[in-house]
């Protein structure tokens, strides 16, 4: 198939428009500047200290791992910063645990695996409690998450939701863990399938989704009645932290739930050379789970990996374009552009690929905008949908908009624009690219 190109995004001729695009423009902005103006409120206040100061007194913002009962710094003392990608302000440090502090919380969750193996039809209503924890603290918790992730609170508050909803369904699936009875194929012989739970994991997470991905993968292991040593991204421990504080919280006993933070290499290591630990879960990058991989290899675990991400998003001439243009700036732009299925190129047929640059154009102009006033009129503006992200595409794309040296330099001058800088670039590869890359395909049958 042919592909003519257009790598970054480049102005169509004006005069080429014909009447029914620009009928087509009008009613795609007009519905996209509605629903914008409907999505209340488009800024909120919120400020380091003061956030983690009402987080400090619900008790939430823990500061230390958690091994067993404790809650504990690293043997060495160790310590590491956390920062607020917003501010660059340091929101507290946190434990630089390794190796030793690894086995410790290894060992803290191997002793309570007798209690918790037991405790499959108790799991389920500890784990509703714990969900209903996390939903009446689901303000505090999203602030948590953007505090320390700088996703915009509104997608905050929304993985809360996410992340408790796995809670939720696994507590459903602990009361139904049913066996197999599976036909011999000979006639004095039984054969049963009995499920039980495999023992310790460790579950290694990113932090692009500092909550829903931990509570993916400890939410099943203790409904079917596994302990876990939970090992959070290193930027985004504290989410990790509260979510465990409130599984205490629910009744779930100490040591059941352990949380190491600091030395990724190291703690991994000897997770993964640790025999009692039986299973490995992890998010993240193909490298990193190539490691895990082959580590746990030597001592024979069972591994589920979620790696790296790619995700083309291809736009036919008959696609209703109202749709596809929303679609894409919000897969684009998701989470700032940092989840894995984040668009990282955009293929559309030649019949559409004009009118669907012009949409873009006119849609990313009209958030540039709203983005402005947000500067002038809010402080420490916590941004709604992709309002950062678009000034990384303008950094991006020159040829356009050939204001983006001055955009640039409002970056470096003020520290409360750092966000676009920490939380665009810090992972500035794979999706998490904001550059908006758009090729035009040819119809099928032109290729032939
Ligand atoms: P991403 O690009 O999404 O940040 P990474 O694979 O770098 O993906 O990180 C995902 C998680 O893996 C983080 O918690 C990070 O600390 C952890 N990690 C990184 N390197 C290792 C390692 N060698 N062993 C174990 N965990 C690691």
């Amino acid at each position: 198939m042919r592909v003519a190109v257009a790598v970054g995004v480049s102005t169509p001729p004006v005069a080429t428009m014909r009447s029914s695009c620009t009928r087509r423009i009008v009613a795609v902005s007009y519905r996209f500047v509605s629903m914008h103006m409907a999505a209340a409120p488009l800024s909120r206040t919120l400020s380091t200290e003061s956030v983690a100061a009402r987080l400090t007194s619900a008790g939430l913002l823990r500061t230390k791992g958690l091994i067993g009962a404790n809650w504990t710094d690293a043997r060495d003392g160790k310590t590491m910063p956390v920062y607020n990608p917003s501010t660059g302000e340091v929101i507290a440090d946190v434990p630089f645990m390794g190796s030793k502090d690894t086995e410790d919380a290894i060992s803290s969750a191997y002793d309570a695996f007798p209690v918790c193996s037991y405790l499959t039809i108790p799991a389920s209503s500890l784990l509703i409690l714990r969900y209903d924890l996390l939903m009446a603290n689901k303000e505090e918790i999203g602030q948590l998450i953007t505090l320390e992730q700088g996703k915009p609170l509104k997608e905050a508050i929304g993985e809360v939701n996410y992340g408790a909803s796995f809670i939720e369904y696994f507590a459903e699936e602990a009361k139904r863990i049913y066996g197999d009875i599976i036909p011999p194929t000979l006639n004095d012989r039984r054969i049963l399938v009995l499920k039980q739970p495999i023992g310790v994991i460790a579950a290694i997470t990113p932090w692009n989704f500092p909550l829903a991905m931990i509570t993916r993968k400890v939410g099943p292991a203790l409904a079917c009645g596994c302990t876990a040593v939970i090992k959070p991204s290193e930027l985004t421990p504290f989410t990790a932290l509260a979510a465990v504080e409130l599984a205490l919280q629910a009744g779930i006993p100490p040591g059941v739930l352990n949380v190491v933070m600091g030395d990724a290499p190291a703690i991994g290591d000897a997770l993964m050379a640790n025999t009692r630990v039986r299973k490995i879960t992890f998010t993240g990058s193909t490298a990193v789970g190539k490691k895990l991989m082959a580590g746990a290899a030597g001592t024979v675990k069972k591994v589920s990996l979620e790696l790296g991400g790619n995700a083309p998003c291809i736009i036919f001439d008959d696609a209703d374009l109202d749709v596809a243009v929303k679609g894409t700036l919000g897969s684009k732009f998701r989470n700032s552009g940092q989840t894995c299925v984040c668009a990282n190129r955009i293929l559309v047929q030649d019949g559409t690929a004009r009118i669907f640059l012009w949409l873009i154009y006119w849609l990313l102009f009209l958030s540039f905008f709203n983005y402005l006033l947000l500067l002038l009129f809010c402080s420490n503006v916590v941004y709604l949908f992709f309002q950062a992200s678009m000034i990384n595409l303008l950094l991006l794309s020159p040829k356009p908009f050939r204001f983006c040296k001055l955009v640039m330099a409002l970056v470096k001058v003020h520290p409360r624009y750092a966000f676009i800088t920490c939380g665009m670039f810090r992972k500035c590869y794979e999706s998490a690219m904001s550059v908006l890359l758009i090729f035009s395909l040819c119809s099928p049958a032109e290729s032939c």
